[in-house]
C-alpha cells in the first residue's frame, strides 16, 4: 500500500510532528509514503522516515505550477508566498528548488528571456533534486545557496570549461555561504533561503545588469513553527523592533 503524500506537520516529523532524530550513521528504513527501503539519516522517535523524493515531490510540483502562473518580479515576496503554502515544510530539501525556481521566474518576468519557462524549470528541477536533503549537515554546503548557484549557472550557460562565468557563479555562492556561516546553526531553511535570494538578486544586478524588485526589509514570520529559531540573533527575525 502506497500512502498518499501529504505533509500534515510543517515542522518536525511530517507524519506525527515529533522532533526529528539526526543520525550520523544512516540506517535502512522503509519510507512512510512510498514504502521503499532507503538509507535514512533523519527519522522520528516513532520510526517514521520520509525519503527525499517523497519529501519534496508535492512541494516541487506546487512550486513549479506557481512559477508558471506568476508575474512576480520580487523574489523575496514570491518566496514568502510559496513558503506559507501547506506543501512547504519549515525545513526541507524543497527549499533547494524553491530558490532556483523563484530566481529564474522573477528574472524571466523582468527580461522575458525564456519563451518556454516550463522547460527551463524542468531542467533546473532535475539539477536540484540531485542535491540530497541535509546536505548542509553532511557536506558543509546549504542546498538553498546552491539553488542560487544553479540559477546563475543556468542563465550564464556555464560549463566546466567556462572561464569568467565559472568564477562568477562561485563568487555568488561563496558570498552567500559566508553569510550562512556567520549566523551558524541550528540550520534554518528560511534564513538560508532569504540569504540565497538576496545574494542571487545582488549578483544578478552586479554581473548581468538586471534588476529585480527589492523588498524594503525582510521580516521572517515563520519562527512560530521553528523551535530551533535563533530569535533576535537572526537578521530576519520579525519581532526585532
Ligand atoms: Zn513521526
Ligand atoms: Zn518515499
Amino acid at each position: 500500500m502506497v500512502r498518499k503524500r501529504f505533509l500534515i506537520h510543517k515542522s518536525g516529523c511530517g507524519v506525527c510532528g515529533e522532533p526529528l532524530i539526526f543520525n550520523g550513521t544512516p540506517k535502512k528504513m522503509l519510507c512512510f509514503y512510498c514504502e521503499e527501503e532507503k538509507q535514512a539519516d533523519v527519522f522520528c522517535p516513532n520510526e517514521h522516515f520520509i525519503c527525499d523524493a517523497c519529501h519534496r515531490v508535492d512541494a516541487n510540483d506546487y512550486i513549479q505550477k506557481e512559477c508558471l502562473n506568476s508575474k512576480q518580479i520580487n523574489p523575496v515576496e514570491f518566496a514568502n508566498v510559496l513558503m506559507h503554502n501547506e506543501n512547504i515544510s519549515m525545513h526541507g530539501p524543497e527549499h533547494h528548488f524553491l530558490v532556483a525556481a523563484v530566481l529564474l521566474t522573477t528574472y524571466n518576468n523582468v527580461t522575458q528571456k525564456y519563451a518556454d519557462l516550463k522547460k527551463v524549470l524542468q531542467v533546473i528541477r532535475l539539477r536540484m533534486v540531485k542535491i540530497p536533503g541535509e546536505v548542509c549537515t553532511t557536506h558543509g554546503g546549504c542546498g538553498a545557496v546552491l539553488g542560487a548557484g544553479a540559477f546563475a549557472a543556468y542563465i550564464t550557460k556555464n560549463t566546466a570549461l567556462s572561464q569568467k562565468t565559472w568564477g562568477d557563479i562561485h563568487r555568488l555562492t561563496a558570498s552567500a555561504f559566508l553569510q550562512v556561516a556567520y549566523y551558524g546553526g541550528p540550520r534554518c531553511c528560511k534564513r538560508n533561503t532569504f540569504i540565497a535570494l538576496l545574494a542571487g538578486q545582488h549578483w544578478l544586478n552586479e554581473n548581468m545588469g538586471v534588476e529585480l524588485e527589492k523588498s524594503e526589509s525582510i521580516q521572517c514570520d515563520f519562527f512560530g513553527n521553528n523551535k530551533d529559531c535563533i530569535g533576535r540573533k537572526c537578521l530576519f527575525f520579525a519581532s526585532k523592533q
